[in-house]
């Protein structure tokens, strides 16, 4: 299992990552880094994804965890191909309709805030058998996509938050 890094621990956070080749998919060295990352991610119990440049790697690649498809009720009928691992992913719709939300980050611990996000996009992707595929999502999915593809660019929730606060970590154990 690898450590989540956290803001100025890891010059991979604030990088642009890059593509993954797709002739390397799957490669041993990918399929490792996508294992790596699910077993980071499921030890996270309010982790709803995360992005390679978290576990110190500059790729592309991020993870959603199942749970998040429990607040998706569009998914259901897709649910026998959740695709969880989108690789080399590229917003290529958004709306121009936007909600101001609450938002935080495996890499920002204890760190929360509002940011105003689209409330509906569509993702291209590939998924870890090479496969492309597309994604429209809404409300938290949609919120989801945006911040793990805000990591491929440095980007951090924080950067463009309309408010940040602090929460005290011991009460958030409690969830
Ligand atoms: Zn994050």
């Amino acid at each position: 299992m690898k450590e989540i890094v956290q803001l100025g621990e890891h010059e991979a956070l604030r990088m642009k990552a890059q593509d993954v080749p797709l002739k390397d998919i799957q490669s041993k060295k990918i399929q490792d880094i996508i294992a790596d990352m699910k077993e980071t991610l499921e030890k996270e119990p309010d982790g709803a994804a995360l992005a390679a440049p978290q576990i110190g790697v500059p790729l592309r690649i991020f993870l959603l965890a199942e749970k998040v498809f429990g607040v998706d009720s569009s998914h259901k009928a897709a649910s026998k191909d959740p695709h969880l691992v989108f690789i080399n992913p590229v917003i290529i719709k958004r709306s121009g309709k936007k909600a101001l939300m609450d938002e935080g980050c495996l890499s920002l611990r204890g760190k929360y805030g509002t940011i105003q996000r689209s409330t509906n996009v569509t993702v291209e992707a590939y998924d870890e058998h090479g496969k492309k595929f597309t994604r429209g999502a809404g409300g938290l999915l949609a919120q989801a996509f945006q911040h793990e593809c805000d990591h491929f660019d440095g980007v951090l929730f924080c950067d463009g938050a309309k408010e940040l606060w602090d929460v005290d970590m011991s009460e958030q154990k409690k969830n």
